[in-house]
């Protein structure tokens, strides 16, 4: 795989400064893995307080590395100045490479990747860090489809090392290989793949989520299961982790892959991790989920 990944990275362009459309639990975590790293990214919102979440995270993460005598604090402010937090459009002429991270739903993603893509260079890479939506059927209302493809980190984004780089129907080989030469940069481990609901990583762990759900709906314990898994080896139960990944997340995730694989991962009525955020448990984001939160 890694071979594949170095293919693309000879013929590829540099990315000297990026931007990532919302600061939620990934967008804040992108921004301080890019800054980290050394490339300069703009971290745009549509709410004030999701900026200074993303900041705070990002201060956290820093102030971590002072603390283990791994940065100074002249490094500490150097990197934290590479996120430039915005509520506005205003230096997106001067981007290489957008990573698009807002809520996982496909009519929010459409308008926000035309919207950007109008305001962005021709040559401009734009991606999307969807966990599961089709880079295909992302693509079909940009104008540049060639310029499109899927970089799809995982949470949290400073720990874990795989970024999947999606290639869609038209992505052309430009923007695979500026994603994959970014990836690098920040210290990620690409892997090229080809595009369907769930990707690669997804395609494997939502199924996993799907037993774990119908074995809740049979009146399992979440903490057994969660032990047991970790007694297996995992690092961490489905609960813990639904509750790392955001349970609206979870159930948005799941139904393009119920669209997408009908016989097997559709679901007969409402799941119980729906009943969750019918009940505002939405994980780690807001201090509840399966377990509590300081
Ligand atoms: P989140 O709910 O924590 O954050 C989403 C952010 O997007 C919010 O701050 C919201 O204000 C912002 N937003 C909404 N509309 C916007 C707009 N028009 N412009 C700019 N910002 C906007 O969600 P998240 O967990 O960070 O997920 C974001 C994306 O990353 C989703 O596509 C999700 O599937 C994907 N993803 C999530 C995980 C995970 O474990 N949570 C892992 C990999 C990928």
């Amino acid at each position: 795989v890694k071979k594949k990944a170095s293919r693309y990275e000879k013929q590829a362009r540099k990315v000297s400064q990026a931007a990532v459309l919302g600061a939620g639990i990934m967008g804040g975590g992108i921004a301080y893995q890019s800054a980290s790293k050394g490339t300069p990214i703009l971290m745009k919102d549509i709410k004030e307080e999701a900026i200074e979440l993303g900041l705070k995270e990002a201060r956290k993460l820093f102030a971590k590395q002072v603390e283990r005598g791994k940065l100074t604090t002249q490094q500490m402010a150097e990197r934290l100045s590479n996120i430039r937090p915005t509520l506005s459009y205003g230096d997106f002429g001067h981007v290489d490479l957008v990573v698009e991270a807002v809520v996982e739903n496909p009519k929010v993603k459409d308008a926000v990747l035309s919207e950007v893509e109008g305001l962005v260079s021709d040559d401009t890479i734009l991606t999307s860090n969807t966990s599961t939506i089709s880079i295909t059927r992302l693509a079909q209302n940009l104008k540049r489809p060639e310029n499109f493809c899927g970089m799809h980190f995982f949470n949290p984004v400073h720990r874990m090392p795989l970024v999947e780089v999606i290639r869609g129907e038209k992505t052309g080989d430009a923007a695979v290989a500026a994603t994959v030469a970014y990836a690098r940069a920040m210290g990620k481990t690409p892997i090229v793949v080809n595009d369907c609901p769930g990707f690669l990583v997804n395609r494997v762990l939502f199924p996993y989520f799907g037993g774990f759900n119908s074995l809740l709906e049979q009146g399992a314990d979440f903490q057994r299961i969660d032990k047991v898994m970790e007694k297996f080896g995992w690092p961490m139960g489905p609960a813990y982790l639904l509750d790392v990944v955001g349970m609206d997340t979870a159930v948005h995730a799941n139904e393009v892959m119920a669209e997408g694989f009908p016989d097997r991962m559709a679901q007969e009525g409402k799941s119980a991790i729906q009943v969750m955020v019918d009940n505002d448990r939405l994980g780690q984001k807001n201090a509840k989920g399966f377990y509590a939160y300081e």
